[in-house]
């Protein structure tokens, strides 16, 4: 691709990072040895486990032995959900509560739960993608086995109270499942100060691999598994292990934990001046999502009277990479759940627009974007039969 292209679906999937593709080499070529394997070269591989566990565990502050490595952040989820439910831990209780703006690995999952038998309450939020802790409190009932709610969502960047929502969870004696696929990485997470019970993670949303995640199961909960098979992550999920993806995402998580504090300036640095910058140039825009309890690499708007994916398809005519809705659903025309949960209509939702961004996107990038949208919206106005600015 000779165009410069500038990158802002972060939040879709990111670049490997040069290195983790560095770290995880090895793994492909020399040391491909089975984890599970008595001879030194599969000792090579188990000792990769076992630093990758920890580097994941450090993150999180959890010890190594919670980690039970996945396929993906979706497969994480569904073992939280399906795995509580069915399992001796839910105590036979049969209610889950989670809420509207969830990723669809979270929704789908608890549909079929509930054609299971189970039963789910589904919290609504706010304008700003928040729930209620006391629609929350008022939810929970004697037959309540989980809540489980995102730690941030993935279109519009709210941050829920998570602090808040596990001491609740622990004082109902509720186990409390959280999706922090967006979060892990991007923001400060102490499962222990956190009251958080189980938490999926993806690796590909941090500079690290596709196809691997992790699912923190605290101590002590005896899960049933989804994944059967040859006893592989103590027997919660059977299959040969992906080292060099594990070792991938142990990677990642570490690059990102050293630099937090350094990845969080300078994507709220780049945020706001993108967010400032369109709020500004184009009229009849609206910010979605909470204006401070934000993902810090996260801007996403409704703009009047424009058409997603005719925006992106000029975006990428022009050699930006954005997103509308979320790109899980790309492919349906029907608006995002998660704009219709925070309140907008059918025909303001459908003029959503995310960018997300990365460690790799600079100033100049974020001034060329302020700079191009403008003349792009201008056009599709122009076009559109319901504008009439
Ligand atoms: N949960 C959230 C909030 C997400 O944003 C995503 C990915 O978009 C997932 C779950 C699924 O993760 P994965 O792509 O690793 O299956």
């Amino acid at each position: 691709m000779d165009k410069k292209l500038i990158y802002t679906d972060n939040a879709a999937t990111t670049r490997v990072a040069a290195e983790v593709l560095e770290a995880m080499l090895p793994y492909f070529r020399n040391e491909y040895g089975n984890a599970s394997a008595l001879y030194s070269l599969g000792q090579g591989s188990a000792d990769a486990l076992k630093t990758a566990r920890a580097q994941v565990a450090k993150v999180l502050n959890a010890d190594a032995a919670e980690i039970v490595f996945t396929g993906s952040g979706t497969e994480a989820d569904n073992m939280a959900l399906i795995g509580v439910m069915n399992s001796p831990v839910a105590k036979g209780k049969k209610h889950l509560i989670t809420t509207v703006i969830e990723h669809p690995a979270m929704l789908r999952t608890a549909e079929r739960l509930e054609k299971q038998g189970f039963s789910v309450t589904y919290l609504p939020v706010d304008g700003d993608g928040l729930i209620s802790l006391s629609q929350l409190e008022e939810a929970i009932c004697d037959d309540t086995a989980l809540v489980s709610i995102m730690f941030a969502n993935n279109e519009i960047g709210t941050i829920q109270p998570i602090a808040e929502i596990g001491a609740l969870c622990k004082s109902k004696g509720v186990l409390f499942h959280t999706d922090a696929v967006q979060a892990f990485g991007a923001v400060p997470i102490d499962v222990k100060a956190m009251n958080i019970d189980l938490l999926s993670l993806s690796a590909h949303k941090i500079n690290g691999p596709k196809g691997v995640g992790a699912l923190y199961l605290k101590k002590g909960i005896a899960l049933r598994p989804v994944v059967f098979g040859g006893g592989q992550e103590r027997g919660l999920r059977g299959g040969t292990e992906n080292i060099p993806g594990i070792v991938g995402l142990g990677h990642a998580a570490q690059l990102r934990a050293d630099n937090l504090e350094e990845y969080s300036q300078k994507m709220t640095a780049l945020r706001d001046r993108l967010i400032d910058g369109v709020l500004t140039a184009i009229p009849k825009v609206q910010l979605t999502g909470h204006k401070d309890k934000r993902l810090p690499a996260i801007a996403s708007f409704v703009i009047e009277a424009i058409e997603g994916e005719s925006l992106l398809l000029m975006l990428d005519m022009a050699g930006i990479c954005a997103s509308t809705g979320s790109a899980c659903s790309t492919g349906s025309l029907d608006p995002s759940h998660v704009l219709m949960g925070i309140g907008l209509k059918h025909e303001v939702a459908h003029g959503s627009l995310r960018l997300s961004l990365g460690g790799y996107n600079t100033v100049e990038e974020i001034d060329y974007i302020i700079e191009t949208l403008p003349g792009i919206v201008t056009k599709l106005r122009a076009m559109s039969p319901v504008w009439n600015g």
